[in-house]
């Protein structure tokens, strides 16, 4: 093949296609598919992907490649193709597809060298070419002395390895160790030799004889309290020798891991993974959901299934949402799997990220545990992808590409014939729908595998402690109870949802909200121009002074942040010792974990936090959670919002009295009969589904209907609804009877960066075209595009409203 094609690391949408390369005679034969290249464009030189090989090209004057930057492929022929189809589905650009596969590491700039891994058993060749060094710069293989498909053989034979010397100094670590370089008898010999004073050396001598196998040089060096230079004097007595040998950065190093072993199954679980483990042995994709209340033992399932994929010689791909990603959830996987397990989310600095990567990549580990970028590990053999809270919307990502984990899943599922297991205690209503249907196979686990009850939830109407005169955050429920609880040396979870900060307007006399006769969704506050609005359909109105239900003056626009409840909480109660969690008290790295350590070790009684703290946590000596204010959800402008108001109400119960002690849950709502906190306080997922199925059902929203978000902006407020404009015209003369184009209205933050945000919404039920449609109507403005800076975004599916 003498021709590569291209996708180049140019973002602009003129440039999404392959362009065709010329292979200058010494990279032929090692060039593969799923290599990064350099390649000349225009004046500069920029870095591509080789997505494919040819042998003609419909182009003449072809330019040369310049540069081959890998030599093993790092995207899978799999991950080319599904990189491909996610551009296509999510209307990205080719090369974003293919950057959000990767870590950062590979996108930046770095220099590489080559390493020699054996001293012996190089060809002469080689063994030229690294002339007594242990490493060599890869420009040196520009001279031509030395093949590149001898470099590619011996790096695939495991004699020498490339390393990426990034810029932002990521490094490989290095431990030197320690083992005895002749045999036992001789080292006896030895020792029988030794002077009497050489206490220490004698010592060391001992230990090798006895266990004649390497250590790390700083373990032997603790254990008999010795100095380098005793260590130094046998080995140049011949007796020991020190070697080096890179370690991946492990980011849970320090943590011990008791290795636990498969649980006997209750009869539920047991019915619920039969038909995984079917799929696995068959080879057969078929995606399950898992619907399974907190505590019923779905993690359970994932660890045996898993062990099963492992047993096959197989892979498996866990996800679980980043917040959920606490020492507790990896803990478990590590102490089941061991070293067997990569773990990666946004926690881990470049480098451990990178070294995670490639652990997976060279098939060192057969189990990744991770965020949703870690959908891509470049796993060959999957077994099973495994998603563990299915619901979260943290799955979906809100930047280009703006794929949905799920989604990737289920293709790659398809792609590799195996099973994909979402798991949740209250599913997403589309994916439960789904399964109601037929088109997933459900399976639910009904009971605690303790068998203890669910933690009773007390709801508690706020609008009464209005008219008894308390005009706190705290109802006297709430207050009493975190009294009694902390008198008794238990510990109490406040949770607060920060999200719906001051947006919606909500009578504190009646509860009644302003909601858009259109719609159905809470209005918001706007509070530039001093109206209500609706994101949907652009319905206005004013801010009214007095309730239209019960003529109050008690409305107001509704949201606390935590700070201010802990400075409230702290006047009602000052012997408490609180412990804030939120977005601010979490950003340096490890701060997350280093409070949950300090709640877990009792150094305080309340754990105040927004939603990051619903998730996954499992304290035992919690055994009261209080919602300060469920409504906050509830009335965003947001048609999922019911839904989120049920799963997180849910998911927090949960966080109570998941041990010997019996928990409550305390829910303060203005709101107390809407039928997610009702039902929620019940745990009644099924009639909550048929609730709220009826409701998308007379509201034409998902899963009765598809979206798709068409965001448009610009610098000129003029421009940008006059753009949106033009879209959505053309938009109603194509699409077909019953699809409905929402808009043009303004975005829900209007103006980001200065520039002015309008969208369109698109309703639609058969669209088969629409992705065909939108790329060209798109197209039709790519000169103001790449000369007015004029920005066109699409979401697919939307999960983000406000
Ligand atoms: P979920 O993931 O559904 O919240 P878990 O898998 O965390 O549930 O299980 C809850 C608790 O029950 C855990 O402490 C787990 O060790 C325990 N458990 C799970 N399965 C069994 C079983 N078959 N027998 C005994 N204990 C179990
Ligand atoms: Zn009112
Ligand atoms: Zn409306």
């Amino acid at each position: 093949m003498t021709i590569a094609n291209v996708i180049v690391d140019v973002p602009a949408s003129s440039i999404n296609q392959t362009f065709d390369y010329t292979i200058p005679e010494r990279f032929r034969d090692i060039l593969q598919p799923g290599m990064r290249v350099i390649v000349p464009f225009g004046p500069r030189k920029v870095m591509g992907y080789v997505v494919s090989l040819a042998d003609e090209s419909s182009f003449d004057k072809l330019k040369e490649l310049a540069d081959v930057l890998d030599l093993t492929p790092i995207l899978t022929p799999e991950l080319l193709d599904l990189g491909k189809w996610l551009a296509e589905e999510t209307l990205s650009l080719y090369i974003t597809a293919y950057q959000a596969m990767l870590p950062q590491v590979l996108k930046a700039n770095y220099k590489k060298e080559l390493e020699r891994l054996r001293q012996d058993s190089l060809s002469s060749e080689l063994e030229a070419f690294f002339a007594g060094r242990d490493f060599v710069p890869y420009e040196e293989l520009d001279n031509g002395h030395v093949r590149f498909s001898k470099v590619q053989k011996a790096i695939q034979d495991g004699d020498i390895t490339v390393h990426y010397l990034v810029k932002s100094r990521v490094t490989k670590k290095y431990v030197t160790y320690l083992e005895p370089a002749r045999e036992p008898h001789l080292l006896e010999e030895a020792l029988q030799d030794m002077s009497d004073r050489a206490k220490k050396q004698q010592q060391l001598l001992t230990f090798f004889i006895e266990q004649p196998q390497e250590i790390k040089l700083k373990t032997v060096m603790k254990k008999f309290n010795t100095t380098r230079a005793t260590i130094n004097t046998l080995i140049s007595k011949g007796l020991l020798r020190s070697f080096r040998q890179e370690v991946y950065r492990n980011p849970y190093a320090q943590t011990q891991f008791d290795r636990t072993e498969p649980l006997e199954l209750t009869s539920e679980q047991h019915e619920a993974i039969k038909p995984v483990l079917h799929r696995i042995r068959d080879h057969a994709h078929e995606v399950f959901l898992l619907h399974g209340v907190t505590g019923s033992g779905k993690t359970e399932i994932y660890l045996q299934t898993i062990q099963e994929v492992i047993d096959r010689g197989e892979e498996a791909i866990v996800l679980v949402p980043e917040i959920s990603l606490t020492p507790q959830m990896v803990n478990r996987f590590k102490a089941r799997f061991g070293s067997n397990v990569a773990v990666l989310h946004s926690g881990l600095s470049q480098g451990e990220k990178y070294d995670e990567w490639r652990r997976v990549q060279q098939n060192e580990v057969q189990v990744v545990v991770g965020a949703r970028s870690a959908v891509f590990a470049p796993f060959e053999n999957l077994g099973i992808i495994i998603i563990d809270e299915e619901h979260e919307t943290s799955y979906k990502q809100e930047d280009q590409p703006r794929y949905h984990a799920r989604d990737v899943a289920i293709h790659r599922g398809d792609y590799h014939h195996c099973p994909v297991v979402l798991g949740s205690a209250t599913p997403a209503l589309e994916s439960y729908a789904r399964a109601h249907k037929g088109v997933y196979n459900l399976q639910t686990l009904s009971k605690r595998t303790n068998d203890k009850a669910m933690p009773d939830v007390h709801v508690v109407d706020m609008r009464e402690e209005l008219h008894a005169g308390n005009r706190t955050m705290f109802s006297r429920h709430l207050k009493e109870s975190m009294e009694q609880r902390i008198s008794r040396g238990e510990q109490v979870v406040l949770l607060l949802n920060r999200r719906g900060y001051s947006t919606f307007v909500m009578c504190r006399e009646c509860g009644h909200v302003r909601e858009c006769p259109h719609c159905d969704i809470a209005l918001t506050f706007h509070k530039h121009s001093n109206q209500l609005r609706c994101h949907y359909c652009s319905y206005e109105e004013p801010v009214p002074m007095y309730c239209p239900m019960c003529s109050s003056d008690l409305i107001r626009f509704f949201g606390t942040g935590t700070q201010r409840i802990e400075e409230a909480l702290t006047q009602l109660m000052p012997e408490v010792r609180l412990l804030r969690m939120d977005v601010d008290t979490t950003q340096r790295k490890g701060a997350h974990e280093k409070l949950l350590n300090q709640f877990a070790n009792q150094e305080a009684d309340i754990l105040l936090g927004t939603q990051m703290i619903a998730k996954g946590l499992d304290f035992e000596n919690v055994t009261l959670v209080g919602v300060l204010t469920a409504d906050s959800m509830l009335n965003l402008p947001d048609f999922r919002a019911s839904e989120k108001t049920f799963q997180l109400l849910t998911q927090v119960s949960g966080r109570a009295g998941r041990h010997d002690l019996p928990g409550e849950v305390i829910v303060q709502t203005y709101t107390p009969d809407h039928y997610s906190i009702e039902l929620a306080s019940r745990y009644d997922y099924w009639q909550f589904y048929q609730q709220e199925m009826k409701m998308r059902k007379r509201f034409q929203y998902p899963p009765y209907m598809f979206l798709s978000l068409v965001t448009i902006s610009h610098e000129n407020h003029v421009t940008a609804i006059q753009t949106a404009q033009q879209i959505a015209k053309q938009l109603w003369k194509y699409v077909r009877q019953d699809t409905v184009i929402l808009g043009p209205t303004p975005s829900p933050i209007a103006r980001v960066k200065d520039r002015y945000r309008y969208q369109c919404m698109i309703k639609y039920k058969h669209e088969p075209e629409l992705r065909a449609l939108i790329n060209k109507i798109i197209r039709q403005f790519a000169d103001d595009m790449r000369k007015r800076d004029l920005q066109i975004s699409v979401d697919m599916q939307p999960y983000q409203l406000m």
